[in-house]
């Protein structure tokens, strides 16, 4: 295949999942907001010939198992972001545990499909995630950023920079899970999606998209389907969250899959396969 690969992936949540959101003082009735930015992005990338991993809160498929059955149906693989989007270092192990497996649980029951992926909320991994994983099923994780320290967010923990065995990533972790690290870019060591291709640019990230398949290295993207929409006012809700959301997110996806890259789903990156 001469197209070099790439992924773009979705964490498949509403806006009502998101940290900034729980935490303001304001709120909004809408339940589901994001929803329209899933159909849009199963539009894109059919139109785009891209096949996709949806990393998706569990409690969505049980109040929209339509919208689930349409993203299998389209040819797209389904991984697990926990039930509620917890945050995995705020519950203690029990409720980890039981949030991996749960969500796996629902989401195949949904879907008919296997899920073997997981992504944690916010990058958010407890001590013992990898043996969490792997207890309770799942043969990949996507949820290492190898970037530099951004105080405040997270960073400054990995190195890994492509797809290894998880004891590779992290002392001790069991070799039997896939660590499928989140694309950064090379030098700068900062992420090269979710908020930083709203911040940077799509050249940003068509640039290191580029840098990092010159090193023979998959880039792994991410995008959250209510970048794609027009998001409510909710007071207290920090102004980077909306910056360059709705149409220029819209626009920013679709000059991406129009590159010259092959979009993969991220199980064809796992060594299983
Ligand atoms: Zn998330």
């Amino acid at each position: 295949m001469d197209r070099p690969t790439a992924v773009l992936s979705v964490d498949m949540e509403w806006f009502t999942h998101i940290p900034a959101y729980r935490n303001a003082r304001g709120s909004t009735t809408d339940t589901d907001i994001g929803r329209s930015g899933v159909e849009l992005l199963l539009e894109l990338f059919g139109e785009g010939d891209a096949t996709s991993t949806f990393f998706v809160v569990a409690e969505i498929a049980e109040h929209a198992p339509e919208l689930l059955t349409r993203v299998v149906e389209s040819g797209h693989e389904v991984g697990s972001h926990t039930h509620n989007h917890v945050h995995l270092t705020e519950v203690d192990e029990t409720e980890r545990h039981e949030e991996l497996q749960a969500s796996r649980k629902t989401l195949e029951d949904a879907t008919g499909a296997s899920v073997t992926g997981f992504r944690a909320p916010s990058f958010d991994t407890a001590h013992d995630h990898f043996e969490t994983l792997d207890a309770t099923g799942y043969e990949y994780d996507s949820s290492v950023v190898p970037c530099r320290s951004i105080p405040g967010w997270y960073g400054g923990d990995h190195t890994v920079q492509r797809p290894v065995p998880a004891d590779q990533a992290v002392d001790g972790a069991p070799s039997s899970i896939t660590e499928l690290p989140v694309a950064v870019m090379p030098g700068l060591r900062l992420p090269l999606t979710g908020t930083w291709l709203r911040f940077f640019g799509v050249r940003y990230v068509l640039w290191g998209m580029r840098l990092l398949s010159r090193r023979g290295i998959t880039p792994i993207l991410y995008v959250h389907p209510w970048e794609l929409v027009d998001l409510p006012a909710v007071d207290g809700v920090p102004r980077r969250v909306y910056w360059r959301t709705g149409e220029w997110m819209r626009q920013a996806i679709t000059r991406i899959l129009d590159s010259r890259f092959g979009f993969v789903p991220m199980r064809s990156l796992t060594t299983a396969d």
